[in-house]
């Protein structure tokens, strides 16, 4: 069991849409998200699994974190010489 029960939507880490866990790991689950089709892994190992459900999020966190990810994948694409 990695995330657990909590862990079974989380948001997306892309667009903060509802991702849906795959598959559940040791360490790590596998998501994809409902809403852009982006995969991607979460590890739960080192901080554990979450205490409260990881979905839903209000609409400031998912505003939040549609920025970050947009910083995160801007760099991705423009990786610094
Ligand atoms: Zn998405």
């Amino acid at each position: 069991m990695a995330g657990g029960i909590n862990a079974a939507i989380v948001p997306g880490l892309k667009c903060a849409g509802a991702a849906n866990r795959i598959t559940e790991g040791q360490e790590t689950d596998q998501y994809s998200c409902s809403a852009c089709g982006f995969g991607f892994l979460i590890d739960w190992y080192e901080g554990g699994p979450p205490e409260t459900p990881c979905w839903p999020i209000s609409e400031e966190e998912a505003e939040r974190r549609r920025a970050e990810a947009a910083l995160v994948f801007a760099r991705l694409s423009n990786p610094p010489r």
